[in-house]
């Protein structure tokens, strides 16, 4: 067969639709980078959430083990125009680490749990790290920090916007203890930030990070872990926690105390006869990882190779103003509802006081403004909480709005928070109820901010749609500070 042009030309093409050249992707991108990529339709386990009430599918799901491997995924991100979204434990109340929408791709920090003690007190520590393995981790150097109750909580969500435990009238919430953090910007950029490099960020990082960008490692002061630990103007060494079960018809109070006996005798006496005798006590003297251990519930608190847990629920909070203590009129409203309103099917709820201000606190010592954590006047932080084992009824969240409205209808003057951890992707002026406290910060602070074109790291619930900045505009190199100067008597940037 004689090959004319015309005939080798229709051969060509033929191959190159047989094998055409494919279009770069995502997720060539991300593998072409070297990094671990997870792309499939089987991939129940790594995309189901803490919380089973929500299922998003993402994009692909990159396992980073470096802060490189974060800075190469944010850059394919920008590039391909994909929202990013890093997850550490999997534990947020709405599933916000998978992007609250599909098609993200979701940086995953699995693989990113290290913990290494450098002496002088300080840790460092990758944010996929859970809670109860950092815990037994330090105290093999017989350190100890403030943080949250439940041993799979990530790091990297959890100290996002605060990290309360039942030690932080003691010591502050985690992000106190944090004296220095790598950050990937949204542009793909790592940088170091402390109260000596990138203040700004730093004061931003300090209870909105998940605003600014990704964090890949944190630098910690730690304490050296008390003793023993026994269990209103509390001293702050008392940490405690009210708490009322559907069905139950007592209200339980549990804590810690870090000091000795005597002077626990004293202090509990003392709030004893301000709430008059109890029905029960359990008191015990414990060691600094059976006392965190029986806070959480008796978990162990190791849970590398344990069963993720998993839960149905909707939980809500309320942040209470030190100004406006919750009053007896609205705590009777509460007790009228839940004992008569009916509950729907299936359902159970508690609802947990926990005592975070005061006096003495850790968390109100700190100057309001010298971070972005937006609650520092403020007593307690309500948690309520409905479950199911069953499906979530379509009533569910109807009743666990109704046990707040009936504090808040009672109050109507007092200007109630929410805790941003305890995250309720329905809650109405969130934005007020999360940061209001820090809104004029903030605006200053990405004044600062050279504007850029798109938003690309999706969080919930930002404090502002973080627009994509010039790292240059953050460090102050002369050309800008003269930048920053400029910026700061520009126009606010639009939202
Ligand atoms: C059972 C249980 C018990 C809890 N107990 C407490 C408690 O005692 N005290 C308390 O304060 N809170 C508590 N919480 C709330 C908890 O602190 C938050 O849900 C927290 O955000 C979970 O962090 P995570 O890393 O596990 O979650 P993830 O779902 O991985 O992340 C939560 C959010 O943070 C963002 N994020 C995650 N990693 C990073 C990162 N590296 N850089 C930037 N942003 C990131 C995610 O995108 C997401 O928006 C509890 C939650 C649960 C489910």
């Amino acid at each position: 067969m004689k090959f004319t042009p015309t005939t080798t030309l229709f051969f060509f093409c033929a191959a190159a639709l047989a094998n055409p050249v494919p279009a770069p992707t995502i997720v060539s991108c991300l593998t072409d980078g070297g990094l671990n990529v997870e792309q499939s339709p089987n991939w129940q386990t790594s995309t189901t959430p803490f919380n089973a009430r929500f299922h998003y599918t993402p994009k692909a799901i990159v396992y980073p083990t470096r802060t490189s491997d974060v800075s190469k995924a944010v850059q394919c991100a920008v590039q391909h125009g994909v929202r990013v979204s890093p997850l550490s434990g999997g534990h947020s109340y709405s599933a916000s680490g998978y992007g609250s929408q599909d098609g993200s791709l979701v940086i995953m920090f699995r693989d990113m749990t290290e913990v290494s003690y450098t002496g002088d007190g300080i840790v460092t520590v990758q944010p996929g790290a859970h809670l109860g393995d950092f815990a037994l981790e330090i105290y093999k150097y017989g350190r100890a920090l403030a943080h949250g109750l439940c041993p799979h909580v990530g790091l990297g969500g959890h100290a996002g916007f605060g990290g309360w435990g039942l030690s932080s009238r003691n010591w502050g919430l985690l992000i106190d203890q944090v004296v220095g953090a790598d950050l990937v910007l949204a542009n793909g950029t790592a940088v170091h930030i402390s109260p000596t490099e990138n203040l700004d960020l730093f004061w931003g990082f300090r209870g909105a990070s998940p605003s600014l960008g990704i964090v890949t490692q944190y630098t910690m002061q730690t304490h050296e872990a008390p003793a023993t630990v026994w269990g209103l103007t509390a001293p702050k060494e008392i940490g405690i926690v009210a708490n009322v079960w559907q069905g139950g018809k007592d209200i339980e109070m549990a804590g810690y105390y870090m000091g000795n006996q005597d002077d626990f005798d004293r202090v509990i006496t003392s709030l004893l006869s301000a709430t008059g005798p109890p029905s029960a006590t359990y008191v015990q003297e414990r060691g600094w990882i059976a006392a965190l251990t029986e806070a959480d519930g008796g978990a162990p608190l190791a849970t590398k190779g344990t069963a993720e847990p998993h839960d149905t629920f909707y939980a809500k909070s309320l942040v209470v103003p030190t100004y406006s203590p919750i009053t007896k009129v609205a705590l009777a409203a509460l007790v009228q509802y839940f004992t008569t309103a009916p509950l729907p099917a299936n359902m159970s709820w508690f609802i947990q006081f926990e005592l975070w201000g005061g006096g003495n606190s850790a968390i109100s010592s700190v100057d309001a403004r010298a971070t972005a954590y937006p609650h520092r006047h403020h007593h307690w932080t309500c948690q309520f909480y409905g479950r199911t084992t069953a499906s979530w009824p379509s009533q569910g969240t109807a009743y666990v709005n109704g046990l707040v409205n009936s504090i808040t209808d009672h109050m109507q003057g007092t200007r109630f928070g929410a805790y941003a951890n305890y995250l309720d992707p329905e809650l109405a002026g969130w934005r007020e109820k999360y940061y209001a406290a820090i809104t004029r910060d903030w605006q200053e602070f990405r004044r600062k901010l050279r504007k850029d074109d798109f938003v690309v790291i999706r969080n919930c619930p930002p404090v502002s749609k973080m627009k994509r900045f010039k790292l240059e505009t953050i460090l102050h190199s002369p050309e800008a500070e003269r930048e920053l100067q400029k910026a700061l008597h520009a126009e606010p940037h639009q939202q």
